[in-house]
Parts: C-alpha cells; structure tokens; sequence
C-alpha cells in the first residue's frame, strides 16, 4: 500500500501523462477545476504547456518537501514571494542552488551556469540554456551567440557590465537540444527569484524557451516580438535570440527595433526620475 505522499506523486504523474497526450492530440488549453483554500469554486483555463509545467513543479515540491512556487488556481506562472521588496539575495540563491542533481541535465554538465551581471542592473536578458562555451566557463552567453549579444547592447549604448543575463535552464543539455517543459520547469523557479532580488525595470526574453517559461503565452516569438509585455510589474520584451540571428542575419533589423523600444522606455523612466 503506497503512503499518501507515493500517492499524490504517482497522480500527478498520471496527470502529466494525460496532458501531454492532449497536447500530442493538438488540444491547446486545458480546463482545471476546484476550490480555493477559502472554498470558493473556480475554473482555469491554461495552456498545455503551463499546465504541465505546473504539474511538474508540484511533484518536485512533494518529493522535496517544500511548499510549491505556484499552484493550480494562480493565473501567472510567476509567484514570487516576497517580490515587492527582495527577501533573499543573489548569492544566497546560488548558494542553495548549488551542486545541483534537480533534473537529469546534470549528468551531462561540467558545472551549474548562474545569473551572471550586474546585481543593480535595470535590464536583464534572459535565454535559454547554457552551451558548450557556457558549459566550460560557467558564464551565460560567452560563445558566438554571446558576443553578439554583447554587440546587440551595445548597439543601445550600455555596456555588458552594465546587464545582468540569465537563463531558463542553468544547466547544458546533451548536444544543445531544448530543455523539455520538465527541466525548465524544475529551474525556472531560481530565475524568478534571481528577478525578485535584483529588480530589473525591463527584461529581454530572448527565443520561444524564455519567452514561454516568463510568460503565459503559447504564441510564438516571432508574433509577439516587438510589443512589451507584463511580468510582475516589469515590462518584458521579447525578440528573437542572438543563436537565431546567427543562422538568419536578416532579422537583427527587427531585433534592432526591439531593442531600440527598450532603451526608449528605459531612457524615458530616467528622464521621470529626473524631472521629479
Ligand atoms: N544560448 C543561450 O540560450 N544561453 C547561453 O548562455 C548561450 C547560448
């Protein structure tokens, strides 16, 4: 006979299973049902993806024994406690991220890929996974994709040092392959708070895995670039990721223009604080 704790992991794995049947049959929202803690009936629609994501996540919390980042009802996929005023700082974040063994990524990783920037910075990008160059200096975004990020933010006049730059998954997996809805769903939870403590005014999400695992958004990156979006009170702009451009320069115009509405909003805030 299973305990309980057996019990709700194994139904949530079902659960698992069942919605990524129904993705594979192309259902792309799902309908959840129940009551909240104050007895309040409620129904939420969510995509497949999140609802996956938040299934994982729920499981890893049970088997760890810590209360989950997100529940069923929340209709973001962000709850960051504490995230009006940081509760936590950078390195204590990293130092309980660790050697970390959460997901399967680490057998393949020569060593944990942090945040890496300035820890005041008011811009932040955000990526995907480590890759190789990462993998070896354990610092986002240092191969071909990262120097022409750099030249992407200097193109606005700021410099690297300026920036903070993270990813979804912290970790290189096999062969560069997209982390699975599992993976960047068991890490993005550290990068929600490395946001809660620095604060940044604007976030680039570069690439549909950054894009998805920020916002609750199935479409694409290439239909939502572009036009700012909300994630707990901080504009994010997502544009297309620098690997990307690597391989079709003739979309750095349109990252351009991108890039050109952030450091508007950023120098507009500025003249704000100044006028005030
Ligand atoms: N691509 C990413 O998404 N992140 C990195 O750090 C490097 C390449």
């Amino acid at each position: 006979m299973p305990n309980s704790r057996d019990a709700i992991i194994q139904t949530l794995k079902d659960a698992r299973a069942y919605v990524e049947y129904l993705d594979e049959l192309g259902v792309e929202t799902v309908e959840s049902f129940g009551q909240t803690p104050t007895g309040v009936s409620v129904s939420v629609s969510a995509p497949i993806e999140q609802t996956v994501a938040r299934i994982s996540e729920a499981e890893r919390s049970i088997r760890i024994g810590a209360p989950p980042q997100t529940t069923f009802f929340d209709q973001s996929p962000s709850i960051l406690p504490g995230f009006a005023a940081p509760t936590e700082t950078l390195d204590e974040i990293w130092q309980d991220i660790g050697d970390c063994t959460r997901c399967g990524l680490c057998e393949g990783r020569t060593q944990v890929v942090n945040t890496h920037g300035n820890r005041n910075a008011r811009l932040m990008f955000v990526g995907e996974a480590p890759g190789a160059d990462e993998d070896a200096q354990g610092k986002p975004f240092v191969g071909r994709a990262g120097q022409l990020l750099t030249k992407i933010i200097e193109a606005i006049g700021l410099k690297r040092e300026d920036v903070i730059i993270g990813n979804v998954n912290r970790c290189r997996p096999p062969g560069n392959r997209q982390p699975t809805l599992e993976e960047a769903a068991i890490c993005r939870p550290f990068l929600f708070r490395e946001i809660a403590a620095v604060r940044p005014e604007v976030i680039v999400v570069m690439g549909n895995t950054a894009l998805r695992n920020l916002l609750e958004i199935r479409e694409g990156i290439t239909r939502v670039r572009g036009q700012f979006q909300d994630f707990q009170g901080i504009k994010v702009m997502p544009t297309f990721h620098p690997a990307y451009l690597l391989r079709d320069p003739s979309k750095k115009r349109e990252t351009w223009e991108d890039m050109k509405t952030v450091k508007a909003y950023l120098d507009s805030r500025e003249t704000q604080r100044s006028s005030n």
